[in-house]
This record gives C-alpha cells, sequence and structure tokens, in this order.
C-alpha cells in the first residue's frame, strides 16, 4: 500500500497506543492497528481499531461535556430554580436548561460565566431575574 499523503510506495503495519486528549481528560488505547508511513508519519487504522478510535472519542466527548451538564445542574440546585425559571432568567428557550444538563449541547461560554458568577453571588439572582 502506498501512503495517501506522500506516494512512499511502503506503508508499516504497526501495533502501538494512541491517546486522545479532549477537553482537559486523556484516554489511552492499546494494541491499535495500523499501517503507518516511515516518511510522513501518516497513518490509518484498520476497520476495527478505527472503530474503537472513533466510540472512545465519543465517549470522552461526551464524559467531558457530561461534567459541564452536572456542574449547571448542581448551580441550578443550590439556586432553588427549575430548568423554566432559570432559562426565563436568562431569557432563553424553556428548554435550553434542560439540554445543557443532559449534555446534547454545549452553553455558550457567557452562559458558564454568568452561572459560576451567580453561584458565588446568589443576590445577583434577583436584579437578572428582575432585568
Ligand atoms: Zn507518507
Amino acid at each position: 500500500m502506498r501512503c495517501p499523503a506522500c506516494d512512499h510506495p511502503e506503508m508499516v503495519a504497526v501495533i502501538r497506543d494512541e491517546t486522545l486528549s479532549f477537553g482537559g481528560q486523556s484516554l489511552t488505547l492499546h494494541a491499535m492497528h495500523g499501517d503507518f508511513c516511515p516518511s510522513c508519519g501518516e497513518g490509518v487504522w484498520d476497520a476495527e481499531s478505527y472503530r474503537r478510535f472513533t466510540e472512545a472519542q465519543s465517549g470522552l466527548l461526551r464524559a467531558v461535556k457530561g461534567d459541564v451538564g452536572a456542574d449547571i445542574r448542581r448551580i441550578r440546585k443550590s439556586l432553588k430554580l427549575t430548568q423554566a425559571e432559570l432559562a426565563n432568567a436568562f431569557g432563553l428557550g424553556k428548554v435550553a436548561f434542560s439540554r445543557y444538563e443532559r449534555g446534547e449541547t454545549r452553553p455558550p461560554a457567557t452562559i458558564m460565566k454568568l452561572l459560576r458568577l451567580i453561584e458565588r453571588h446568589p443576590e445577583l439572582l434577583a436584579e437578572i431575574r428582575g432585568g
């Protein structure tokens, strides 16, 4: 097999560990099988390893998003608000926080900053809700 990137005539079969990183978390996949180019480093995983790679990638994504969701739920509960009440205070759609907490949608950074601010200064909530 020729290298798809640099056309080097010989890809080399390699078994190695591959580490994925995302959002401050990382995960190592052991004994991944692939063909790698000794010239440019381009590589192609075999079907089984590629499946493991994409599964690990989406698992890592869920784990990171899940943490944000748990964070939001914890702050919201400490404020004793329902998802709809919090969404209303921020001028968001009723289901916005349900999506954030389940990890379906990643909340904008501004929402997270506001939430953390309110968590430290709960007295600001009245002002946000009044405004
Ligand atoms: Zn190459």
